[in-house]
């Protein structure tokens, strides 16, 4: 089987199987073998490891990672793809492709099915239309895994990698912050993929921590003030928070923690590190605030 990291065998295996990419699945299948090469390098694959791939597609990636890796597991969600991947991984026998909705899928049941519960390498194309939703199952789940190197939308990439100051940086970067150390592995262009996404991509490298990045009382009270300082980004951090009830503080309270903090009372979230929101948490639920 020749590889099918170029357009010519791309269209070859979509005129084949009479299919095209379905815009509803986020299909855009990769034709750049340096991307492809590039993917599997940065994600550090070796015959040691188990490999979780999301979206296996027509099965590029899944072609390089099958060499690369000892076992591949790869979850596809469209029915119609299942031929096309029997034909064009049948010289593997180190794959499995498993037909399902990622998101209903329990990965703790497959890293121990498939790898004895060890950690394994996450590594995918990622369809762009639910990037969020996948990474945080990945990491809420408490399945193991070790790494996940995945493209995605250059715009979700710039959110995932900055910190405090940047206009990229929000609720994502924290988020992704604390339970992974994130790095960018490259930028790729439109030109990559048949067929072309109307927005740039990039690569980013997930390494996940052994323990969360800080240490916080309620981690569920932690992400509700995150995420509420960025709703409104414009606002005060003393304002929005008082303005949500699930929070229960005043904005005498809030501004009385950051003034303990050492912050301006009249920050807004943009400027404050995860550990400063974890400080913050913690404060304010001393003084008595709830999680309804
Ligand atoms: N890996 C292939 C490649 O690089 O050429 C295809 C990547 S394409 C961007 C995304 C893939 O994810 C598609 O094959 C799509 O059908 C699949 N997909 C979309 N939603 C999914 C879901 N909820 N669960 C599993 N796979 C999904």
């Amino acid at each position: 089987m020749a590889y099918l990291g170029n357009s010519a065998r791309t269209k070859e295996i979509l005129n084949k199987y009479n299919m095209s990419a379905k815009k509803k699945f986020g299909q855009n299948f990769l034709i750049d073998s340096g991307v492809l090469e590039n993917i599997v390098e940065a994600a550090g694959v070796t015959k040691e490891d188990c490999v979780l791939e999301i979206g296996p597609g027509i099965g590029t990636l899944t072609q390089y990672l099958a060499e690369a890796a000892g076992r591949v597991v790869a979850v596809e969600i469209d029915n119609t793809l299942m031929p096309v991947l029997s034909d064009t991984l049948s010289e593997y026998d180190n794959v499995t492709i498993i037909n399902d909705d990622v998101l209903k899928v329990d990965i703790q049941a497959v890293a121990k099915e498939h790898n004895a519960g060890k950690p394994m390498k996450v590594v995918a194309n990622l369809p762009y239309y639910i990037t969020t939703p996948i990474i945080m199952k990945l990491f809420e789940s408490g399945a193991p895994i070790e790494s996940i190197t995945v493209m995605v939308q250059k715009e979700v990439a710039d959110r995932m990698t900055e910190g405090p100051g940047s206009k990229d940086y929000g609720s994502l970067s924290l988020a992704v912050g604390y339970y992974a150390k994130p790095e960018s592995v490259c930028d790729v262009p439109p030109s990559s993929f048949i067929p072309q996404p109307n927005v740039g991509s990039a690569v980013v490298k997930l390494t996940r921590y052994d323990r969360p990045k800080v240490e916080v009382s309620d981690e569920k009270f932690m992400f509700e003030i995150i995420r509420t300082s960025f709703n409104q980004r414009r606002k005060t951090l003393s304002n929005s928070l008082s303005n949500n009830p699930a929070i229960g503080v005043s904005r005498q309270q809030v501004q009385d923690a950051l003034t303990k903090m050492g912050i301006n009372d009249k920050a807004r979230g943009e400027t404050l590190s995860l550990e400063q929101f974890a400080a913050l948490s913690d404060i304010l639920q001393r003084t008595g605030a709830m999680l309804n």
